[in-house]
């Protein structure tokens, strides 16, 4: 089964077309990433997936179950609040920049969705929360502030805290570009461990080794539209002169 299938999502800002038409699947237990030039919509189409942003155009459903459907004209048409709060459970997003509460210690920001959202008892979350942050190399940090920590150890903070919800998918965007060059490595680790354990996830993407090594299925973006698609060797190869000029700028 499809743990995500897009079809035809369109949108724009104003006049600004930034999806034009995009559809991808994404199975069980792959690992897809996005790649492409900054301004090519990555983030949007991301952001559009997990529902922090509203489509124009076209469907979206996760394990068979629609979040977004299409009407006659190809418009987008939402499912139901209770519905999309059901498919919400299905996901999770680490960020960029991390976007942990920086008034929260590290146990308290992964345990309180478990707490808040899934109505888990605190003695349950604190025993997920010190399971994940553990699995992180975090067990001695639960009572630090995000401050008190390195880039990276914020950043395996919010992997935790989005693992604690136990997603069928996880999204990343871009989560080693907030990052010096040396604590890169660290979260790359994480996701390739994941990935060893057959986590369903969808990266973008700027370490082009990393997609190379780990990802069983690459996406070059450019312009809102989806260029290249395949294997890894399928695209890092491809004779495709706008996917050779974008590669070009990494060697
Ligand atoms: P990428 O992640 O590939 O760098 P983005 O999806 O962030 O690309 O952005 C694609 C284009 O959409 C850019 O031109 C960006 O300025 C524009 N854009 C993104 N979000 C918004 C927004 N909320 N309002 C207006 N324009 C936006
Ligand atoms: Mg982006």
């Amino acid at each position: 089964m499809n743990y995500l299938e897009i079809n035809h999502i369109k949108k724009s800002f104003g006049d600004l077309e930034v999806l034009k038409d995009i559809s991808l699947t994404v199975k069980k237990g792959e690992v897809l990433a996005i790649i492409g030039p900054s301004g090519s919509g990555k983030s949007t189409l991301l952001r559009c997936a997990t529902l922090l942003e509203t489509m124009d155009g076209g469907d979206l459903s996760y394990l068979g179950e629609k979040a977004v459907s299409m009407d006659a004209s190809g418009r987008s048409v939402y499912a139901k609040p209770a519905e999309l709060r059901e498919i919400r459970k299905k996901f999770g997003l680490v960020f960029q920049n991390f976007n942990l509460f920086p008034h929260y210690s590290v146990i308290k920001n992964v345990t309180d969705p478990l707490i808040h959202v899934q109505k888990k008892s605190k003695e349950e979350a604190y025993r997920i929360g010190r399971e994940l942050l553990k699995k992180m190399g975090l067990s001695d940090k639960e009572d630090y502030y995000p401050c008190q920590l390195s880039g990276g150890q914020q950043q395996r903070v919010s992997i935790a805290r989005a693992l604690a919800l136990n997603p069928q998918v996880l999204f990343f965007d871009e989560p080693t570009s907030a990052l010096d060059p040396e604590l890169t490595g660290e979260i790359l680790k994480v996701i390739r461990d994941l990935a060893a354990e057959h986590m369903t996830m969808v990266i973008v993407t700027h370490e082009m080794n990393f997609a190379k090594n780990v990802a069983n299925h690459v996406v070059f973006m450019e312009k809102g539209l989806i260029v290249e698609e395949g294997t890894p060797e399928e695209v890092f190869h491809s004779d495709n002169r706008r996917m050779q000029e974008f590669l070009g700028k990494y060697n």
